[in-house]
């Protein structure tokens, strides 16, 4: 592997860190690995937003290679929201260029006095003052900064005000729209007054044996250029899941109160493709190119909205206006915040008001009526600034309703909004938002999908009724560690590549001859790390939940009636997992088996 430039902002230094080989073998690369390189540094006392936290901006051993949706890097830390593990991975260019600058990683650290930005050209590193462009929106930052560099070919990636003024759910975005929008690390760099990081390489991306990897590379991207699923992104986004998904009562509406949402053909894939749709991007390599390009009326292209930022502005909020949404989702972009958590915690204010918990007095004079856009996209301007309400909503929904002595109300999972796939609809995702490492998350596992039919014979991930209970959890678990492996190589969900062609693809990238099954172990050993880590910071089995809201049943829609048993799913899942019952740690003999002696004999001293 090629090293990680470890960079002190506080002091200026840098040195390289060389990852031991052992641990690329139990790991792989992405987010495990980066879990391992910081297990020791992320305890309970730590303060995400202190110059002591650790931001790691992680690749995998593809990124870079144009394997299949092998594109993407991953940022690692303690999330300022949860207090737990905090991950979040990202398409765009940069990712490969790091690579070709000669690193695997930046580990960041420390806090400059003032405002900064990085510019890594090659090997050469230059700390910059970023002073002029604080307070510049995303889009504009990465222009001027590439325009400063000189270097047309320099990828950057950035934050907006929301990462400078600590916003709980600020986001990083690169490649003027690829964001990692999850758990809040975009607060962490602001924190560092580190506004953007510019990276050029040429150097060649390491491969361990490219004449066979390249064979490989072209048979695995021809084959998911054919995938169905992929065909359906490419051709109507990840929107395209909203009929689908509204249609089985999963799409949550009005703050997830209702499973039915009347209008949802205006917010559709379909309707974006036909309406407003100018062109479609894709991150390095991806021959899938999910990404929209939209044009409203006669304003200039710009980036179209994903699934979550059309249920979040959109159903959610009782709102079918689709060129708003793009509109509020370009606005969360320019503030650089991420759309689930900013519009979902809009939602709790919005029924916070009509249930009379909040008055005008607490909104400073606005009315929060349903579908009101303009009211929406003001908030969305506080919460960027800061500002009047702005600064409460900022701190995400958990602590907006505990403000209100209302916690109960938030829909989210140790302080992690939850995304727009209702486990009442789909229930499998009851225990994937409940376990997952950094709260409620869909893409630790996306087992709607699973849900919906699309199952894997020879990862062992078979289909259960799309309401089974306690029966499904060893298969959660089982898909949660095959997306561990997809984080750890850093590659996109979307991407349907076949398990047999995936460990082809390892070994000649690798050098490590694995069975889909060691691929798997690999998986679920950082699954596990990664609830280790949480364990150390104060996470127990109570955490391990669900808000209200997801457990009282939807009066209407294709799931009306049904509510998840997540008491029962979860004692079948900790008896899958090899989790002891009591403390809600992975048991010593399952870190032995995995390999993990040294984590057993630290968490359970
Ligand atoms: S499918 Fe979409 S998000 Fe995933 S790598 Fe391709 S373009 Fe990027």
């Amino acid at each position: 592997m090629q090293p990680i430039l470890k960079i002190n902002l506080t002091t200026g230094n840098t040195e390289e860190y060389q990852i031991p080989e052992k641990w690329q073998k139990d790991f792989l690369g992405g987010a495990s690995l980066a879990a391992r390189i910081l297990y020791s540094t992320l305890t309970r006392e730590l303060d995400p937003l202190s110059p002591e936290a650790p931001l790691l901006l992680m690749t995998g051993p593809m990124t870079g290679t144009t394997g299949p949706t092998t594109g993407r890097f991953v940022v690692c830390g303690k999330g300022p929201a949860t207090g737990l593990w905090a991950e979040s991975n990202m398409g765009g260019f940069w990712g490969p260029e790091l690579r070709a600058a000669g690193y695997d990683g930046l580990w960041i650290t420390g806090k400059a006095e003032a405002p900064v930005y990085l510019w890594l050209n090659g090997s050469r590193l230059e700390v910059r003052n970023a002073a002029h462009l604080w307070g510049q929106d995303t889009y504009t930052t990465q222009d001027r900064v590439k325009e400063e560099v000189g270097e047309k070919s320099a990828r950057v990636c950035v934050i907006g005000p929301a990462g400078e003024k600590q916003v709980l759910y600020a986001s990083i975005l690169c490649d003027h729209g690829r964001m990692s929008g999850r758990t809040g690390l975009g607060a962490v760099m602001g924190a560092k007054n580190l506004k953007a990081i510019a990276v050029r390489g040429t150097k060649p991306i390491p491969v361990f044996d490219l004449a066979k990897y390249a064979p490989l590379r072209s048979e695995a991207n021809r084959a998911l250029k054919q995938d169905n699923e992929a065909q359906v992104l490419r051709e109507l986004g990840t929107a395209s899941a909203a009929n689908y998904s509204e249609y089985m009562g999963a799409m949550p509406v009005k703050y997830y109160t209702h499973g039915s949402f009347e209008n949802v053909d205006n917010v559709s894939g379909a309707k974006m493709t036909e309406t407003i749709l100018a062109g479609r991007s894709a991150c390095q390599g991806c021959v899938i190119a999910c990404g929209r390009v939209v044009k409203v009326g006669d304003q200039a292209k710009r980036k179209g909205p994903e699934y979550e930022t059309i249920i979040g502005f959109g159903p959610n909020l009782l709102n079918d206006n689709l060129e708003a949404i793009v509109e509020l989702g370009e606005l969360c972009d320019r503030y650089g915040m991420d759309t689930i958590s900013c519009a979902n915690t809009i939602g709790l204010a919005f029924h916070l008001f009509e249930k009379g918990n909040i008055s005008t007095q607490d909104t400073g004079g606005l009315v929060l009526k349903w579908g009101d856009v303009d009211t929406i996209k003001q908030l969305v301007n506080q919460i960027g600034r800061r500002a009047g309400i702005g600064e409460l909503l900022a701190q995400g929904s958990r602590r907006f309703g505990a403000h209100f002595d209302v916690e109960e109300e938030a829909v989210q999972v140790n302080g992690l909004e939850v995304a727009y796939h209702d486990p009442r609809g789909v229930s499998g995702m009851a225990l994937s938002y409940a376990t997952s490492p950094r709260g409620a998350c869909h893409n630790q596992s996306d087992y709607f999908f699973v849900d919906w039919g699309h199952t894997n014979d020879s990862l062992g991930i078979h289909y259960f009724d799309r309401h089974a209970q306690g029966e499904k959890a060893a298969n959660v678990a089982r898909h949660q560690d095959w997306r561990t492996v997809f984080n750890s190589i850093v590659m996109c969900i979307f991407a349907n590549t076949a398990p047999e062609m995936q460990v082809k693809l390892i070994d000649a990238a690798c050098g490590l001859d694995w069975t889909v099954e060691d691929m798997l172990r690999c998986g679920e050993r950082g699954w596990n790390l990664k609830r280790a880590i949480n364990n150390r910071m104060g996470l127990t089995r109570v955490n391990d939940k669900l808000p209200k809201a997801l457990l009282e049943p939807f009066p209407d829609g294709g799931s009306a009636g049904f509510k998840p048993d997540l008491p029962g799913m979860l004692s079948a899942y900790y008896a899958a997992r090899g989790w002891d019952p009591e403390t809600g740690k992975p048991a010593r003999e399952k870190l032995s088996q995995l390999g993990l002696d040294d984590i057993a004999k630290d968490l359970w001293a």
